[in-house]
């Protein structure tokens, strides 16, 4: 595998300029954007490994970049946001962030997530080989990362099809949400167990016929949850 490819989408230049000297001292190839159009037009022209995305941006929003990146690519996102509240952290996942980081940050846990996610994301592709899973309306394609339901292509993002893998190989083994936070995240001192619910929800509104009465992804409470074939 060659260098993977980070954008930068930030206004602020000493975030932007720091973050980029940090990625490429790591190894990456980094590209940079100061405004959602620069952003756009870089995407659409090449899609990146990964993309650090700020949620405020002058003329196209944070967003915006978000929704078209998960209508078109199953690139992953961090999104940085100065948004404290458990709500808009809530909301930046919600818009297909695979994970955030709130302002101010560290540049180093920057970086340890932006591996954590490209670690996940990419070492899969290559792991020995995995055959494809039906389960009862899912077909689950490891190899092209791709979920059919009845018939249907259904797009998820890497961490919802990563999710997805780990529970359909295992039906009905109970995980908690720090189980799952190892075997989707890795480890990873910095994301919370909430990001798991946050997924879990997420996933549901794809797989699930009725997601607030889930079929397959159920809640075992007061554990975790557990995957019904
Ligand atoms: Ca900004």
């Amino acid at each position: 595998m060659g260098q993977q490819s980070i954008l930068v989408v930030e206004d602020e230049p000493s975030i932007r300029e720091v973050v980029a000297l940090y990625l490429e001292r790591e190894g990456y190839d980094v590209a940079t954007a100061t405004n959602g159009n620069e952003a756009m037009a870089h995407l659409e022209s090449s899609l990146p490994d990964l993309v650090i995305l700020d949620l405020m941006l002058p003329e196209v929003s944070g967003e915006s970049i978000a929704r078209w990146l998960r209508t078109n690519s199953d690139t992953p996102i961090i999104m940085l946001t100065a948004r404290k509240t458990e709500a808009d952290r809530v909301a930046g996942l919600d818009m297909g962030a695979d994970d955030y980081v709130t302002k101010p940050f560290s540049t180093r846990e920057l970086v340890s997530r932006v591996k954590a996610v490209l670690r996940r994301t990419s070492s899969k592709l290559v792991d020995s080989d995995p055959q494809p899973l039906e389960v009862g309306h899912l077909q689950i394609d490891p190899k092209q990362r791709t979920v059919m339901i009845g018939g249907k292509s259904k797009s998820l993002t890497a961490t919802e099809f990563d999710l997805l893998w780990v529970f359909a190989r295992h039906p009905r083994q109970v995980f908690t949400r720090d189980q799952l936070l190892d075997l989707v995240w890795g480890l990873n001192d910095y994301i919370d167990a909430s990001t798991v619910t946050v997924h879990i929800r997420r996933l549901r509104e794809k797989i699930e016929e009725a997601p607030s009465k889930p079929r397959y992804v159920q809640t075992v409470w007061g554990v975790g949850y557990k995957f019904e074939p």
